[in-house]
């Protein structure tokens, strides 16, 4: 075998791997495993509805769908989550809340959410709102703000 013929490509993963000690994705200045990564493994659940808007964007950047569909209102949740394997997310900012704190039953968290999809830079701007359900957080929906 030749040494050209030996060389691999290495392969590219198609995300890049999350680990506990990984910046999270959330934004927040702490690490995955003691951030979002905390409500991905579970039980422990997101105290307000900011924390659990910054943990499903995690789980989107994670492709966790057991994560997103158990905190979904049962009333609005899917099936399934569809992931678009073109689709990036690179970036979450919390730009308002409305109640969601450990003493309310409903709450509301405005983001904008930055992606990259097929090489293009796009942004998602939403008002979420999100309820109580058997005692934790969950989303209800959202409307579109741009
Ligand atoms: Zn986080």
């Amino acid at each position: 075998m030749s040494r050209r013929n030996a060389r691999t490509t290495p392969a590219r993963p198609a995300r890049p791997a999350l680990t506990p000690d990984s910046p999270c994705p959330c934004g927040l200045d702490a690490p995955y495993g003691a951030c979002c990564g905390r409500f991905h493994a579970g039980p422990a659940t997101a105290p307000t509805a900011e924390l659990l808007m910054r943990s499903r964007y995690s789980a989107f950047v994670a492709r966790d769908e057991p994560y997103l569909l158990r905190t979904w209102a049962p009333r609005t949740r899917p099936a399934d989550v569809d992931f678009d394997p073109a689709l990036r997310w690179t970036g979450l900012d919390i730009e308002e809340t409305g109640d969601g704190t450990p003493f309310h039953q409903h709450g509301t968290v405005t983001f904008r959410a930055r992606y990259r999809q097929g090489g293009a830079a796009g942004e998602l701007h939403e008002r979420s709102r999100f309820e109580r359900h058997e005692g934790a957080w969950v989303y209800v929906d959202g409307e579109f703000l741009d």
